[in-house]
């Protein structure tokens, strides 16, 4: 048996995956694989409109904002963000290399404030005490760093539009969506198979740069046409439906939030607990989703060991990012605590053994 610790591409439910599956031979009983029907089809446009309703439902979306599907990656959207938001400055959280990517296509568009920045401590919390430039066009965060393991768990107050990157822990938590601007993602680290993007915008912020912006670029193109302006990731989207149906059944954000707290608790405990395996980033910052942990120095030597001894014992995806080193569990919501057990047996075990 595997326990995916995968970064991202990464974990889904079986039965997501299996039912993703049975559309690609079948969708719909139609005798036509969902890789061969038009997008524009009957068939694909109730795909969309019930995505985007339990999006809605899900997080609690307040009205007036949209959500759109786009390609690209949340990478696109490091440009896309200052493209239609940044006229004059724009303010960034700088916690890891995923807000920085992100600040350096904003630095194309205008000037760029870094409101704080861990980067010194290799981005090993999240800082505090700084305040939002109240003359910036908006403010952008990071909530979750998937490489160091830090994450904001609260929705900040902001008096300028909040953007936030969310690709590593969207639907982990319920968020106060009405507290952000923009909230977007790659869909490969929480929700869905690589290939889509989310988008919630407040539908007020957008027209009020004097830019052109391309039409591909331009977010009120995709919420003007329903994210249909042009072909669609269709497969990701119809498995991220079955993802969002599949996290409705199971007790939605509320109870994914549970399922994570547990997790992180148990395993966070147990490197806490342990006299060969250390936590990098610092306690207040921690991540639910992406547990970074090194060996202590005395033990440094037998990190590749333990690596080997994890995967034969059915461990995927723990080694460590190259910038943190050791090892990384993501735990996001599709990974049962079972696997957290499995893999904290192991850590165990190898201690024991040394
Ligand atoms: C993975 C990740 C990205 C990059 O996503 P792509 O979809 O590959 O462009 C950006 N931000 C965060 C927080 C990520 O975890």
């Amino acid at each position: 048996m595997k326990h995916n610790f995968n970064a991202g591409p990464s974990i889904l439910p079986r039965e997501v995956i299996e039912d993703t599956a049975k559309a690609v031979l079948d969708f719909q009983g139609e005798g036509l694989s969902i890789l061969e029907i038009s997008h524009r089809a009957k068939y694909f446009q109730p795909v969309v409109d019930e995505a985007v309703s339990l999006f809605k439902e899900l997080l609690n979306i307040p009205e007036g904002y949209s959500v759109i599907f786009l390609g690209g990656g949340a990478s696109t959207q490091f440009c896309m963000v200052p493209f239609n938001l940044l006229e004059k400055k724009a303010a960034y959280l700088n916690t890891g290399v995923w807000a920085k990517k992100a600040m350096k296509e904003a630095k194309g568009f205008g000037e760029v404030v870094e409101v704080a920045s861990s980067a010194d401590a290799n981005y090993t919390f999240i800082p505090k005490g700084w305040t939002i430039p109240t003359d910036a066009d908006y403010f952008h965060i990071t909530t979750n760093n998937t490489i160091y393991g830090t994450e904001i768990l609260e929705d900040f107050d902001s008096p300028i539009p909040m953007v936030a990157d969310m690709s590593s822990d969207i639907f982990s938590r319920p968020i106060d969506v009405s507290k952000y601007a923009i909230i977007y993602g790659g869909a490969q680290k929480n929700l869905a198979p690589a290939g889509v993007t989310f988008v919630i915008i407040k539908n007020d912020v957008l027209g009020k740069v004097s830019r052109y912006i391309p039409t591909m670029l331009n977010y009120q193109t995709h919420i003007d046409n329903g994210s249909m302006f042009n072909t669609p990731p269709v497969l990701p989207i119809y498995t991220a439906l079955l993802n969002l149906r599949y996290l409705k059944k199971n007790g939605g954000v509320e109870a994914m939030e549970k399922k994570n707290i547990a997790k992180a608790n148990l395993l966070y405990d147990a490197i806490d607990n342990s006299k060969m395996f250390v936590g990098t980033a610092q306690k207040e910052s921690r991540s639910r989703m992406n547990i970074c942990f090194v060996m202590k120095d005395e033990y440094k030597p037998l990190e590749d060991e333990f690596l080997k001894f994890a995967t034969s014992k059915g461990m995927v995806g723990v080694k460590g990012h190259r910038s943190v080193g050791g090892f990384r569990a993501s735990c996001y919501n599709a990974l049962p605590i079972e696997s957290v057990q499995a893999l904290i047996d192991c850590m165990k075990e190898f201690e024991k053994a040394h």
